[in-house]
This record gives C-alpha cells, sequence and structure tokens, in this order.
C-alpha cells in the first residue's frame, strides 16, 4: 500500500510539473508575441548604427576643428533630445547594456582629454553652467527623457587641476553623479608604431593615474590618442605594465562613421569609430555629427531604435544574418 501510494503521488506528481511546463511555455509564448508586437509598433532595430560623438573643449574661443562654443554644443544636444536621442555611456554601450524608452534611439556623447572646459566645480561642488557638464545638465532639466550621462576619456591634465585632493574630487564628482570615466593613456602619445611596451606601459599609466585618484572607479574602454591603433590591435584592449593590469571591453577611435550596434558581427571592440562634433563644412561635409545625424535621419532603417525592453534584441526577421553569434536567447526577430 504504501509502496503504491508512493508511485501514485509521483504519477500525479510527474503529471503536475507537466502541465505546469506546458503552462510556463504557453505563458513565455504569450510574452514573446507581446514583445513581439511591441517591438513591431516602434520599429525596433537593436541591429541599427548609434552614433558615438566626440567631443573635445567646448570654449568661447575654438583654437581648432575640435572645438566647440558652449552655443553650439547646446544646439547639438538639443536637436539631439529633439529627435528622440538618448545619452548612454561608453560602457553601456560596448556591454549592450542599453535600457532606454521603446522608440528612442541611443547616442554616446564622449569627452577627450579632460581639459577644464569640460568639467570646472565651484567650491560647493556644482558644475560652472557654461561647461559641457553644465549644459548637459541643463538640456537635461528641460528634455527630462534626455539623461544627462556621457564619458570622459581622461589624461594627466586632468581637468587643469594639479594637487590629489582637487583631482579626486573631480573624478569622484563625474562616478556619484552617474558619469563614466575612460583612459585616453597618461600622456597622449601616438601610439602608432609603438612597441608594445612602450604601447601597455601608456595604457596601464592612464589606468594608474585613474585608479589611484579613485579606487571605486570602473574603466571599460578606452580612446586612443588621435585614433591611431598599435600595431597588434589587441594590445589596446588586454595588457599590463608595471603591476598594472587592464582588460577593456571597448578600444574607441577618432573618426568617422556611427559606431555598429553591438549585437551585430560588425561590432568590433578593438577599433570603434566615433563622429567628430561639427556643422557640415571643409572635410564635415560628409563625416561629422551634423552630417551623420541629417544622415541617420534619413535613412532611419539603419539607425537603432529600442524596443523599450532591455532584456531582449529586437530587429526586423530580415536583419537576422548580421546578428552576432552571442545574441542567442534574447534575439527577438519580428
Ligand atoms: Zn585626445
Amino acid at each position: 500500500m504504501v509502496a503504491l501510494a508512493a508511485c501514485q503521488s509521483n504519477e500525479s506528481n510527474t503529471a503536475a510539473k507537466a502541465t505546469h511546463a506546458k503552462a510556463a511555455a504557453a505563458s513565455a509564448e504569450l510574452t514573446r508575441k507581446a514583445n513581439m508586437a511591441a517591438a513591431a509598433k516602434v520599429k525596433a532595430n537593436e541591429l541599427g548604427n548609434i552614433p558615438v560623438i566626440m567631443y573635445h573643449r567646448v570654449t568661447d574661443k575654438p583654437g581648432g576643428t575640435d572645438d566647440r562654443t558652449p552655443a553650439q554644443f547646446r544646439a547639438e544636444l538639443e536637436r539631439l533630445a529633439s529627435e528622440n536621442y538618448v545619452p548612454i555611456t561608453a560602457a553601456e554601450y560596448v556591454s549592450g547594456k542599453i535600457d532606454i524608452p521603446a522608440g528612442t534611439h541611443p547616442v554616446v556623447l564622449t569627452f577627450d582629454d579632460s581639459s577644464p572646459s569640460q568639467l570646472t566645480l565651484d567650491a560647493m561642488g556644482t558644475p560652472q553652467p557654461n561647461t559641457a557638464v553644465g549644459i548637459l545638465l541643463d538640456v537635461s532639466k528641460k528634455h527630462p527623457g534626455f539623461r544627462p550621462v556621457a564619458t570622459f576619456f581622461v589624461i594627466r591634465d586632468m581637468f587643469g587641476k594639479f594637487t590629489p585632493e582637487e583631482r579626486a574630487q573631480v573624478l569622484g564628482w563625474l562616478r556619484d553623479n552617474g558619469f563614466d570615466i575612460g583612459n585616453h593613456t597618461r600622456d597622449h602619445l601616438n601610439l602608432l608604431g609603438k612597441s608594445e611596451k612602450e604601447v601597455t606601459e601608456q595604457i596601464a599609466a592612464g589606468q594608474k593615474l585613474i585608479s589611484d585618484l579613485d579606487k571605486k572607479v570602473q574603466v571599460h574602454t578606452l580612446a586612443l590618442p588621435y585614433g591611431n591603433q598599435p600595431r597588434d590591435k589587441q594590445w589596446a584592449l588586454h595588457g599590463s605594465a608595471n603591476g598594472v593590469r587592464y582588460d577593456y571591453q571597448g578600444v574607441f577611435l577618432a573618426g568617422y562613421t556611427p559606431a555598429p550596434s553591438p549585437f551585430t558581427k560588425e561590432f568590433n571592440p578593438v577599433g570603434i569609430p566615433r563622429i567628430r562634433s561639427m556643422d557640415k563644412k571643409g572635410d564635415c561635409v560628409k563625416f561629422c555629427s551634423t552630417a551623420w545625424l541629417d544622415e541617420l535621419n534619413a535613412h532611419p532603417d539603419e539607425r537603432y531604435t529600442s524596443d523599450g525592453n532591455p532584456t531582449t534584441v529586437a530587429f526586423p526577421k530580415f536583419k537576422t544574418p548580421f546578428v552576432a553569434k552571442n545574441v542567442t536567447t534574447n534575439a527577438l526577430p519580428y
């Protein structure tokens, strides 16, 4: 009797399990269908291109072809906000953590060379209004969906600060306020044609510069000075020198196109293109920010559009051959 009861209960357990599994599968299928419908509704394309914009100084007296005035910088951010772009950091981009509302497009705002025009804080820790960060915070206040995040690729000229205390204050402020810090090497040397030792020493020194000032800062990315790749491109991604090891998830160049989605086969962490912020003039008629934002507007089918669900990678079924191999369980072709 005991044996029979046990057997019966096992049987009913198995049956219950099967029913449960069936119900779970049906519910997963329903969720999947709902996700597909939601993605199709906003024409989600998470295999599309993402503009990674490169800024240098934001100053009233532009010194070269890399600088923008505060008015120009503000106008570009206003344009991005009005065209449904939402900033994400370089770290979020390379790791595919793109959590923005349905129908919006990611943009990565990057700042090179850690100049005081990007961030200067007063004695109470408030950003000066005409610095890049001051302007970004102001635009974000006017457009609440426009996340005030950006990535700062820093070098030894640490926002014009010289004492370790003041330098730590600026890095700590960036970290506390959700900004991302990347390495741009310590001395901003051209790494083209340099030996492995010279390349890894420069990058490790940049990493040490940051972690010595603020141990809590996690560095996930590097921007190459002048966008020049070392002889072996992998040296920029992984290496160690003088007891400092670095392992990055992405290395950024200096030009000239929007970057591929991190979910496509085209994504290559050793050389991620960026776009210089500039109007359509001279060599910027086609390859800088105004021209590329016009181009992405003219070809929305090539631009990254989010489905609003960070757990799926949604795209029109037609684009399936371009999905990266590591996107498997969460792919949502529709
Ligand atoms: Zn630079």
